[in-house]
């Protein structure tokens, strides 16, 4: 038996989000029908709306958001009807990465989240008039009142805590926050430097103020960014429009350079500064995604340094542990998340989208 819910459907490469009638499919096995409370608006979901990624349109996007589990599959033993839950990204669960807790990392993580549009097996999990439409989308397609979410893109949270002060988790703040934590690891007295103060940029800075990083140090072309990036932990901003970044990292690191280096903004140029910013032994980690096919030229001697630059997907997260640890520091306050959402009733997506892109709105979240 279908239900039918409210989607926002982007029927062709370019085109608004607008909202429609949409059938969900019987859930599967290992499937639950999840009553969304909000879920986070990223630019992932714009790149694909606007038909720069090869998924299957119409379709229905939407990757991050928290809900409550309203039905489960016959082979669902993690959630149960009434539970809260955070939306992430979906895995095999069964190849060499997932069973090493790097799901992310997944064998068939492309398909299965990002370009897929369908189930592993093939079959679609939304469709409309009978026509079936892209879906499984991180394996939820949370732009809907209703999601079809697999079981493994799903984490059950503590039931206290506002689902709309969590809806973000999933990628943007999933992302940020590993960069930080799992990949930089900072030891005591490290700098820390973030390019990019957006929603995963200020993710990381919050992350960062976690550790022993005793320098942190938030660039972007944006004033507004940088002061807020100073209330979430900054120690130091770069006005990225005023200061040349190499110069003015040598001088709040004394000539050493950055220990660590997150790159959000997908520019090229900017990671090329970053990489010859970083002091010896110092890692970047890439985080921003450029269009396809984007390369950068690295000067090879002054890799020789020992240092590394490394990519990474939705922060390297085993979100089952991940996520609740998240959940927990936002109950605490330790993690401001609101101080980077702006709220939207779902009917105002495409509101959400113009500010998202005139840059108003860091982390848009959608309220059901
Ligand atoms: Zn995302
Ligand atoms: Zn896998």
């Amino acid at each position: 038996m279908s239900l039918t819910t409210r989607a926002a459907v982007v029927e062709s490469g370019g085109a608004p989000f607008t909202l429609s009638d949409v059938e969900l499919d019987e859930p599967g096995p290992q499937e639950a029908v999840v009553r969304m409370a909000a879920t986070g608006l990223c630019h992932t979901d714009l790149g694909v709306a606007s038909g720069g990624l090869p998924f299957p349109l119409p379709g229905v996007l939407g990757h991050e958001g928290a809900g409550v589990v309203e039905a489960v599959g016959s082979a669902v033993t993690g959630v149960a009807p009434g539970d809260h839950v955070v939306l992430s990204f979906t895995s095999c669960g069964g190849c060499r990465n997932c069973r090493g807790g790097h799901p992310a990392y997944c064998a068939t993580w492309l398909p299965l989240n990002l370009i897929g549009g369908r189930r592993a097996d093939g079959s679609s999990t939304i469709s409309r008039e009978g026509e079936p439409l892209g879906g499984h989308f991180f394996g939820q397609s949370s732009f809907a009142e209703r999601a079809l979410v697999d079981e493994r893109s799903l984490v059950k949270v503590d039931p206290d805590v506002p689902l709309a002060s969590i809806a973000p988790l999933g990628c943007g703040v999933q992302t940020g926050v590993g960069a930080v934590w799992n990949v930089l690891k900072p030891v005591t007295g490290s700098t820390i430097v973030v390019l990019g103060a957006g929603a995963v940029g200020l993710s990381a800075v919050m992350a960062a103020a976690l550790t022993p990083a005793t320098t942190i140090v938030a660039v972007d072309r944006v004033g507004e960014r940088l002061s807020l990036a100073k209330e979430l932990g900054a120690t130091h901003t770069v006005h990225a429009g005023e200061a040349d970044l190499g110069e003015a990292l040598a001088e709040i690191t004394g000539g050493q350079g950055a220990d660590g280096i997150v790159e959000t903004t997908g520019s090229a140029a900017v990671l090329r500064q970053g990489v010859d910013a970083l002091a010896a032994r110092g890692t970047l980690v890439i985080v921003g995604a450029p269009a396809f096919g984007t390369e950068v030229a690295l000067d090879v001697n002054g890799m020789l340094g020992g240092k590394q630059v490394v990519g990474l997907t939705l922060g390297d997260a085993e979100t089952q542990t991940f996520i609740p640890a998240l959940v927990r520091l936002v109950k605490e306050g330790r993690l401001p998340l609101h101080r980077l959402i702006s709220s939207y009733p779902f009917a105002d997506i495409d509101q959400a989208v113009r500010d998202m892109v005139a840059g108003k709105a860091i982390k848009p979240v959608l309220v059901f």
